[in-house]
């Protein structure tokens, strides 16, 4: 059977414990502008291709108990790598105003993970990534596809606090983007969500705009982004769904509804793999 088939079969199974509304996560947090990076605003015209015909039910997610050995190892490795890049990190001059290193939160093994772009305000105080306002609407995103925190990963491409919270220079990125893939290496999500212009170009080493590449699978790592970081991870084995950053849905709410259409074929995607 297809792998859609078997997607349509299952989500017609399971369609009864599903919403088929967009869910009420993206009403609750304050919408007021934040400090958050920039994306392009699709046209109008480009918002209405975006959207799908009907919308799909939401699907539980199936919760396979992790093996105890591999969640230990996978949690010292990234203790590990946390270790070398050191609290104290001088590789690059965002050393200078941080007040925490952001290293990344949640399941050593996670199948699903977020990355995002640099860390802000509050999670330079707190030293944990997404705890700010966009943080708090990620979670809702996050508890809405049916998941807790804690049963996802999250990290971001430079794990410190760009000054005013300016965009991260290319050396700045450069320096801290080995460190993101070597925590993918440990994880080995089966999904990786890239949130906002800065992850997705980074992930996917293109300059190709988020409108243009989010809401479709990117299988990962390319070609591309296996040369240039010679990683044991197989070609494509991970699929990548770029969306929208959640900081940028604070100025643009009209822009959930397709991160929700995102974020249902990445739930349909893990239930059908599980
Ligand atoms: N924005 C990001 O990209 N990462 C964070 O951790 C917080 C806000």
């Amino acid at each position: 059977m297809k792998t859609e088939d078997l997607a349509r079969k299952k989500l017609e199974a399971l369609y009864l414990a599903g919403e088929r509304e967009l869910p009420t996560f993206l009403g609750s947090i304050a919408e007021s502008a934040e400090s958050a990076p920039t994306e392009e605003v699709p046209s109008p015209t480009a918002r209405i291709e975006v959207m799908p015909q009907a919308q799909a039910p939401v699907v539980p997610k199936t919760i396979v108990p992790p093996n105890k050995g591999e969640l230990a190892r996978s949690e010292t490795r990234l203790a590990e790598l946390r270790a070398e890049i050191g609290e104290d990190c001088r590789r690059c001059r965002l050393c200078e105003q941080r007040t925490k290193l952001v290293f990344g939160v949640g399941n050593p093994q996670a199948d699903l993970m977020f990355v995002g772009e640099a860390p802000g305000r509050d999670e330079d105080l707190k030293g944990e990534p997404f705890v700010g306002r966009a943080g708090q609407l990620l979670t809702k995103i996050i508890e809405a596809m049916k998941y807790r925190r804690e049963d996802i990963y999250i990290a971001n491409v430079v794990k410190c606090r760009p000054p005013e919270n300016r965009n991260p220079a290319p050396d700045e990125i450069a320096t801290c983007e080995p460190f993101l893939l070597r925590q993918i290496e440990i994880i080995q999500p089966k999904v990786i969500v890239g949130l906002g212009n800065f992850a997705v170009q980074t992930l996917l080493q293109t300059e190709a705009k988020i409108t243009g590449l989010r809401g479709r699978f990117h299988p990962w790592p390319s070609a591309v982004v296996k040369e240039k970081f010679d990683t044991s991870l197989g070609e494509g084995s991970i699929q990548l769904m770029p969306t929208y950053h959640p900081a940028f849905l604070l100025r643009n709410p009209s822009m959930k509804r397709p991160v929700w259409e995102d974020m249902q074929k990445v739930m349909e995607l893990l239930t059908v793999s599980s």
